[in-house]
C-alpha cells in the first residue's frame, strides 16, 4: 500500500470551497437528490461487496461473514432504514402557539447545515466513514471524508469509488495522516462529524472553536460489565466472548473487563474459556474467523498491558505474535485497580476480570471511573436492573446482551462525558446534520402586537397576567 498523500493547503482549502459552492447551488435540497445519494451509495456496496471485503481483510484480518454483519450490510441496513423513513422524518412539524401570540402559526422545519467533516477512525473504517454520510446526505449536506489513514486498503477504496457513484461535486474523499487531517481541520465547517480517541478529539474541539463550529464527537473509554449470579452462566458467557473478541477486541462498545463476585467469577471463567474456544477453536491463530490487530504498534500496546500479569493470572491465551499482528483471545483473572490493564481503554483482546465484593462496589468502581460508553450487566435481578439503571451512567446501558444495541435503528448511538457529545444513527442523525430551525407566521391585521407595545398602560398588564404567565 502506498504512504498516505500529503496534503496540501491549496488543495485542502480549494475542496472544502468545491462543496461550499455545490451546498451553495441549492441542488443538495430535493428530496430526490438525497434519495438519489443513498440508493447510490447502497448499489456501491452491492456491486463492491466483495473489493471492500478484501480491504477489510488485508487491513484488520476481518473475515468476511464478519465484514458484512458489522460494516457492509450494518451500512445498508442504515440505508435502508433512512429510505424507508426519510419522507417522514423530513416532514415539517406543527408547533402549536401561545395564546399571546395568536392568530399565528408555527412549524419546525429541518433546514441542512451546509458542508459537513466526517473524521473516521480504523477500526470500523467503512462503516464508521459512511454511517454518518448516510446521515449527512440524508439531510441535504455537502461532506467531506476523511478516512483513517491506519486502515489505508479501505481508505483508497473509499476515495476511489465514492466519487463514482455518489455526486462528486456534493462528497469528496482527502486522505490525510495527522499533520494533513490538521490542515483540514483549520478550515472552516458547518459541522464536525470525530469518530476516535479522546486525545485527538481535544485537538478537534480546539480547531473548531475558532470558527465556533458544533461538533459530535464519538468516543470511546472503558465498557464494564456487571456479571451477578441471578443468570445462566453459559449463555453469558456465549454473549460476553462473542461481543469482546469480535474484530479481535477493537470495538468502541466491546465489554472492556468484568466485575463480578469471587464465587459467580469461578463459574464464569471456565465458561467463558469453552465460549471462546467453541468461537475460535483451541487455536485461534489458524482459525479463519479470528481477526489481526491493525498494527504492530497497536499489537505491541495491546501485549504490553499483560506486563505486569502473574501466569497464573492468565487463565486462556496471553500468547501473540507482533509481527502477524495476533493476539490470542485473552482471559485475565483477579485483575486490580493499579495493573496496566485498568488504566486505558484496552481495545483489544484481552479481558480481565475484576473480583469484587457486591453490585454496590461495582456500582463504586464505575462511578469511580469515566463515563463509558457502553455499560453492560448480565442480571435478571429487577432490583439490581433499577439499581444500575438509576445509579450510573454511561452512553448506552444494555441488560444481557453487550455490543449489539448499535444495530437498533431506533435506539440513538453516542457517549457521555468523556464518552463523546451528540448521537446518531437513524432518525438521530436527521437531528445531528439539520438544524431545526422554527418558522413562525402571523398576519398583520389584527395587530394584537400594539397590546405589548409602549406607550405601556393597564392594557399591557393585563395581557401580562392573562396571556403571557398563564
Ligand atoms: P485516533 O484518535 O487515533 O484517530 C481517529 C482519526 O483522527 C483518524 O482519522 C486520524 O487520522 C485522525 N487523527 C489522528 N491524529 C490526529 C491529529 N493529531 N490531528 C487531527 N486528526 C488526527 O483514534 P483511533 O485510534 O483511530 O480510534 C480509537 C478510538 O476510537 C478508541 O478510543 C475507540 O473507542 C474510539 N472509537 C469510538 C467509536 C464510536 O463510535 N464511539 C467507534 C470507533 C472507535
Amino acid at each position: 500500500m502506498s504512504d498516505t498523500p500529503i496534503l496540501d493547503d491549496a488543495v485542502v482549502a480549494q475542496t472544502v470551497e468545491q462543496l461550499r459552492d455545490c451546498f451553495r447551488s441549492g441542488k443538495t435540497r430535493p428530496l430526490d437528490w438525497r434519495i438519489e445519494q443513498l440508493k447510490a451509495l447502497c448499489r456501491m456496496l452491492d456491486e463492491h461487496e466483495h473489493d471492500f471485503a478484501a480491504a477489510l481483510r488485508a487491513d484488520l484480518g476481518k473475515p468476511q461473514a464478519e465484514s458484512k454483519l458489522t460494516e457492509i450490510g450494518f451500512v445498508k441496513g442504515e440505508i435502508n432504514d433512512t429510505l424507508k423513513h426519510l419522507k417522514k422524518w423530513l416532514k415539517p412539524k406543527r408547533a402549536g402557539m401561545p395564546l399571546s401570540l395568536q392568530p399565528a402559526s408555527g412549524k419546525l422545519v429541518y433546514e441542512p447545515l451546509g458542508t459537513v467533516l466526517i473524521i473516521a477512525p480504523w477500526n470500523y473504517p467503512l462503516m464508521l466513514v459512511l454511517s454518518p454520510l448516510v446521515g449527512a446526505l440524508a439531510c441535504g449536506n455537502t461532506a467531506l471524508l476523511k478516512p483513517s489513514e491506519l486502515s489505508p486498503h479501505v481508505a483508497a477504496m473509499v476515495s476511489e469509488l465514492l466519487p463514482q457513484y455518489v455526486d462528486a461535486q456534493a462528497v469528496k474523499v482527502l486522505e490525510a495522516d495527522a499533520e494533513g487531517t490538521a490542515k483540514i481541520l483549520a478550515q472552516r465547517f458547518d459541522h464536525i462529524f470525530y469518530t476516535g480517541g479522546a486525545a485527538v478529539a481535544k485537538k478537534v474541539m480546539a480547531a473548531a472553536a475558532p470558527h465556533l463550529t458544533p461538533v459530535t464527537l464519538e468516543l470511546g473509554g472503558k465498557s464494564p460489565t456487571w456479571v451477578d449470579g441471578s443468570v445462566d452462566l453459559k449463555h453469558v458467557a456465549q454473549r460476553l466472548a462473542w461481543a469482546k473478541f469480535l474484530n479481535a477486541g477493537q470495538t468502541c462498545v466491546a465489554p472492556d473487563y468484568v466485575l463480578t463476585t469471587d464465587d459467580v467469577a469461578e463459574h464464569l471463567i471456565p465458561e467463558l474459556i469453552s465460549a471462546v474456544e467453541a468461537l475460535y477453536s483451541e487455536a485461534p491463530c489458524s482459525s479463519a474467523d479470528y481477526g489481526r490487530i491493525i498494527n504492530q504498534r497497536h499489537t505491541q500496546r495491546i501485549a504490553a498491558l499483560l506486563d505486569d500479569a502473574s501466569p497464573a493470572q492468565i487463565v486462556l491465551g496471553g500468547e501473540f505474535d507482533i509481527d502477524e499482528r495476533y493476539i490470542a483471545p485473552t482471559i485475565i483473572d483477579r485483575v486490580t485497580a493499579d495493573m496496566k490493564l485498568m488504566g486505558e481503554e484496552i481495545f483489544g483482546p484481552l479481558l480481565p476480570i475484576v473480583r469484587i465484593a457486591d453490585l454496590n462496589a461495582a456500582i463504586d468502581y464505575i462511578n469511580s471511573q469515566p463515563k463509558p460508553l457502553a455499560l453492560y450487566a448480565f442480571t435478571d435481578d429487577k432490583e439490581q436492573r433499577t439499581q444500575l439503571t438509576e445509579q450510573t451512567s454511561s452512553g448506552a446501558l444494555g441488560f444481557n446482551l453487550a455490543l449489539a444495541h448499535l444495530s437498533a435503528h431506533e435506539l440513538p448511538f453516542g457517549g457521555v462525558g468523556m464518552s463523546g457529545q451528540g448521537r446518531y444513527m437513524g432518525k438521530y442523525s436527521i437531528d445531528t446534520f439539520s438544524h431545526l430551525k422554527p418558522v413562525i407566521s402571523k398576519p398583520l391585521w389584527p395587530n394584537t402586537m400594539k397590546l405589548i407595545a409602549p406607550p405601556y398602560n393597564r392594557i399591557t398588564d393585563l395581557v401580562v397576567k392573562y396571556f403571557v404567565e398563564k
